[in-house]
C-alpha cells in the first residue's frame, strides 16, 4: 500500500511556525495541518487527501461541513451572530433547549445552560449539584477524563500529566473505579463479581471516607472516553443508579464524547435505561460549531439568577448548527451508527483472530476501541505499538486517534459508508502488518 510523503512541504512551513507562536501543551500525534474537510473526507496543506475516522474527535458527527449545517450557520449568521444569553433572551437557545429536553433521557420538563464545550458543561453540573444539595462531596471515576478547566480536571483521573503540577485541586472529589472489566482492579470476573465494585462504594467510600448524606453528585462517562473506550458491563448502571438514589445521591452523566447517536442511540447511556438527573452534553452536538449544554431536571435547575452564566454559551450561530444536527442524527444518521457499527465490530473482531498483540475490541455504534498488548494472556500494553499503528495509519491516509495508554480508537463520523469503514479497515491491517 502506497505511503503519503508527509508532512508535505507547506505542512513542514506551518509545523515550524506553530512551534513558534502555539502552546506547547497540544498533544498532537502525528503532523497533520488540516485545510479543507468534506463528509468523511479532509485535506492538507498540501493537498492530501485523509479518511477521517478521528471525527474532530468525535465532533464532526455529521461529517465536515454538512450542507446542511453549513446553511443553519450562513442563515443564522446573516441574522444575528452574538447578543449574549446571559442578559438577553434568543428564540434560538429556547428552541435548542426545548428539543435537549426532548432527546435526553427522562420526562420533558427539563431546562438548560448553555456554555461552549464540555468543560463547561461539567464546571456547571458540578456547581448545580453543590448548589442544589447543598452537599460537598462528589465521586468521580479512575480513568475519567472530563475537561481541563479547574472543576473538570479534578474530576479527571485519566492521565496524570493532566493534572501534574496544576494543584491543588477543588476539595472534595472522591475517584472510585470504574467497571472496567478487562483490566478488572479487584481481580474479578463479570458476572460472577456481582458488581463488587459498587459494593465497594457502599461498604468502604460510605463507611470509611465519607457519609452518603454529605454525597451531593456521581460524575460518570457512560462510556469512558479519553481512558480508553470502557464499556462499562450490562447492569451496572441500575445497579449503581439504585445506590444512588437510596441516598439521594445525584447522577451527572457526561456524554461529551459517548453522546449524540455516536453509540447508535442519542445517549450512550439508554443503553442501559437508567436515567440521569444531569446530562452533560458538547462535541457532536453541533457538528463543530462550540457548544455545551448541561441539561437537568426543572425543578434541580432552579439556580438563583447570576449563579452562573457564560457570555458566549449558547450563541445563535452553535444553537442553530445544533438544530440542524440533530434533525440530521434523528432522521437518519443515529440508525447509521448503530448499523455501520454492527458492520464494523466483526471485522475488527476478526483482526484478533490473526493478530496477537489485540487483547480486546470493544465497542458500540461507532464508538470502537482495541487494546494493543505485548501478551494476550498477561495484557501487559504497548504504548509504542499503539502510537506507531496510528502513525503509520496517517501515512496511508486514514486519520485515527489513541486514547487511554495502548487503546485505537475508531470514532468516524456518523455518515460513515460500508465502503469507508472497508477501506479503513484495510488500511489498518496493512499496518497491522507492518508492525
Ligand atoms: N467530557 C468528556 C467525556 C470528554 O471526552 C471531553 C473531551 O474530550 C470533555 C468532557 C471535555 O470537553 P472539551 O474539550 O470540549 O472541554
Amino acid at each position: 500500500m502506497d505511503k503519503l510523503n508527509l508532512p508535505g512541504p507547506k505542512a513542514k512551513e506551518i509545523l515550524k511556525e506553530d512551534e513558534k507562536y502555539i502552546s506547547s501543551s497540544y498533544t498532537r500525534p502525528y503532523p497533520a495541518v488540516i485545510q479543507k474537510g468534506k463528509g468523511v473526507h479532509v485535506w492538507d496543506v498540501d493537498g492530501n487527501k485523509f479518511m477521517d475516522f478521528s471525527t474532530g474527535i468525535a465532533v464532526c458527527s455529521t461529517g465536515h461541513c454538512h450542507s446542511d449545517v453549513v446553511i443553519a450557520i450562513e442563515e443564522q449568521a446573516e441574522t444575528l451572530i452574538h447578543m449574549s444569553g446571559t442578559d438577553f433572551y434568543y428564540p434560538m437557545q429556547v428552541r435548542l433547549a426545548e428539543k435537549l429536553a426532548e432527546i435526553t433521557p427522562g420526562a420533558k420538563n427539563k431546562r438548560t445552560f448553555f456554555c461552549n464545550s464540555g468543560a463547561e458543561a461539567n464546571e456547571a453540573a458540578l456547581k448545580l449539584a453543590r448548589w442544589k444539595t447543598e452537599r460537598m462531596t462528589v465521586l468521580s471515576y479512575i480513568n475519567s477524563f472530563h475537561g481541563r478547566t479547574y472543576g473538570a480536571m479534578s474530576l479527571t483521573a485519566s492521565k496524570t500529566v493532566q493534572r501534574k503540577g496544576f494543584g491543588p485541586f477543588v476539595p472534595g472529589i472522591i475517584h472510585i473505579f470504574y467497571p472496567y472489566c478487562y483490566r478488572c482492579t479487584i481481580n474479578l470476573s463479570y458476572p460472577s463479581c456481582n458488581f463488587a465494585c459498587i459494593d465497594y462504594i457502599e461498604d468502604v467510600v460510605f463507611k470509611r471516607m465519607v457519609a452518603p448524606e454529605e454525597v451531593a453528585a456521581l460524575f460518570a462517562e457512560s462510556i469512558q472516553g479519553e481512558g480508553g473506550y470502557i464499556i462499562p458491563p450490562d447492569g451496572y448502571f441500575q445497579r449503581l443508579k439504585e445506590l444512588l438514589d437510596k441516598y439521594d445521591i445525584l447522577f451527572v452523566d457526561d456524554e461529551v464524547q459517548s453522546g449524540m447517536g455516536r453509540t447508535g442511540k442519542m445517549f450512550a447511556i439508554e443503553h442501559w435505561e437508567v436515567i440521569p438527573e444531569i446530562v452533560c452534553v458538547a462535541k457532536g452536538i453541533a457538528s463543530g460549531m462550540p457548544l455545551g449544554a448541561t441539561v437537568a431536571r426543572r425543578g434541580l435547575m432552579d439556580w438563583a439568577p447570576g449563579a452562573h452564566a457564560s457570555t458566549f454559551g449558547g450563541n445563535p450561530v452553535s444553537c442553530a448548527a445544533a438544530l440542524a444536527t440533530i434533525k440530521l442524527l434523528e432522521d437518519k444518521l443515529v440508525e447509521n451508527a448503530k448499523e455501520m457499527g454492527e458492520y464494523c465490530m466483526p471485522k475488527l473482531k476478526e483482526l484478533m483472530t490473526k493478530y496477537q498483540f489485540i487483547g480486546d475490541v470493544r465497542g458500540k455504534g461507532l464508538m470502537i476501541g482495541i487494546e494493543i498488548v505485548k501478551d494476550r494472556k498477561t495484557k501487559e500494553k504497548d504504548k509504542k505499538k499503539r502510537d506507531r499503528i496510528i502513525t503509520e495509519c496517517f501515512k496511508r491516509g486514514l486519520l485515527i486517534l489513541g486514547c487511554g495508554d495502548n487503546v485505537v480508537r475508531f470514532m468516524p463520523p456518523l455518515i460513515v459508508e460500508r465502503e469507508h469503514i472497508d477501506r479503513a479497515v484495510e488500511i489498518f491491517e496493512d499496518v497491522l502488518k507492518e508492525v
